[in-house]
């Protein structure tokens, strides 16, 4: 496997060269919808002392990045069967090894259970190495400028990794003569203004365009028309739209299951996720809505502490 670096906002057919990440082909490359979430590793240690409160800390510190990434048709649907082969893999393996117990714990234990335990682990082992190892990218780390992915072709690692830099290799040329046959030929014109002479070629749709027209996402990186730049602030958007299960999602979920009185673990959990939520979007700029979320969960929770302060009470009244 190797690695590579993308900056964040940069998981997209945009700001991505088409080369096949398991392969490294550059023909028939198609970008394909990814998601990935990361969590320190630290976390797991914390699972052997307290499981509920790894699963908090879990939830509070797992980072999750959706994306596209350039595969071929035949590398993509591969690698999907190979997670599916190893998704059933391990539903045959948590059946065998209930079998396994059943077999064994009897007074009598038979030698069948042994097979079975030993095939509980071989079989999720072996769908692995045949079906998923070096089918597909696997995420390393993320964190707030980058998202650190490890993937099978060593030249897709490399071809992306220059590609990040491309646009420091192209110095802003203002004659137009000496451009090499990459980019646009000399004296063509910028196919928004037919009074400048294009120096640069879009790298997504071919489009001539002079410095007036070029959008770039990062100094380093190569240039967009008008036209692809609209349509990639626009695809983006609808990227970042998926929620999923975020901070304040799981913190209102929690502080809904919280007006329940005497559900201690979960009120406890509530307030948790509520005030890490709550502290992380104080900034006027983060969005209203979590704000809002997070202050409704923490409500919740308090009228399910009150409802049990209320019950205590009565109980001990009567
Ligand atoms: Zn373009
Ligand atoms: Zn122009």
């Amino acid at each position: 496997m190797h690695h590579i670096d993308i900056p964040s906002g940069e998981l997209n057919e945009f700001d991505l060269p088409a080369i096949c990440i398991v392969t490294g082909e550059r023909q028939g490359v198609v970008f394909k919808p990814v998601n990935f979430s990361w969590y320190p590793r630290w976390i797991g240690f914390l699972a052997l002392l307290n499981l509920l409160i790894a699963i908090i800390v879990a939830s509070v510190m797992t980072k999750r990045v959706t994306g596209t990434l350039p595969f071929t048709e035949e590398a993509w649907s591969r690698w999907k069967r190979g997670q599916v082969i190893m998704a059933v893999s391990v539903l045959a393996a948590i059946a065998l090894l209930i079998l396994a117990f059943c077999l064994l714990a009897s007074d009598a234990p038979e030698w069948q259970g042994l097979v079975a335990l030993a095939s509980s682990v071989a079989i999720p082992v072996l769908a692995w190495v045949f079906f998923l190892r070096g089918r597909g990218p696997k995420v390393r780390r993320i964190d707030p400028d980058n998202i650190s992915l490890a993937i099978p072709n060593g030249p897709a690692a490399h071809a992306i990794t220059g590609h990040f830099l491309a646009g420091l290799k192209s110095p802003a040329r203002d004659d137009g003569e000496s451009l090499d046959a990459n980019e646009a030929p000399a004296h063509a014109l910028c196919a928004r203004h037919d009074d400048s002479v294009a120096n640069q070629v879009c790298t997504r749709c071919g489009a001539f365009m002079c410095p007036r027209c070029e959008n770039r996402v990062r100094r380093e990186s190569l240039p967009l028309c008008p036209g692809c730049w609209e349509l990639r602030g626009h695809t983006i958007a609808v990227q970042a739209k998926a929620p999923g299960l975020t901070l304040a999602n799981s913190g209102l979920f929690m502080g809904v299951i919280s007006v329940i009185p005497m559900c201690y673990a979960v009120h406890v959990v509530s307030l948790v996720l509520n005030t890490v939520s709550l502290v992380r979007n104080r900034h006027p700029d983060s969005p209203r809505i979590d704000r809002k979320k997070a202050i409704a969960g923490l409500a919740l929770t308090g009228i399910g502490l009150l409802l049990t302060l209320g019950m205590r009470l009565y109980s001990g009244r009567w």
